[in-house]
């Protein structure tokens, strides 16, 4: 499930929050309540997942259709 950070377009609150659904924007300020939240990048959940795939597969994958 992704971690997704979210900034509050009213009182300029950062917070994460785990959604489901990409583009679902139900997601209210757990500061001051307001829904004008805005997405901002997923933060170490899907970073640390493609850092650590990105090394296995060129570790693992050297020769990719040798014969
Ligand atoms: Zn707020």
């Amino acid at each position: 499930m992704p971690l997704y950070e979210f900034e509050c377009q009213d009182c300029k609150e950062n917070f994460d929050k785990l959604v489901r659904l990409v583009g679902a924007q139900d997601v209210v300020c757990p500061k001051c309540g307001s829904a004008k939240t805005e997405k901002k990048l997923s933060v170490f959940a899907t970073l640390a997942k493609g850092a650590r795939s990105v090394s296995e597969s060129l570790g693992s994958n050297c020769a990719p259709g040798g014969t």
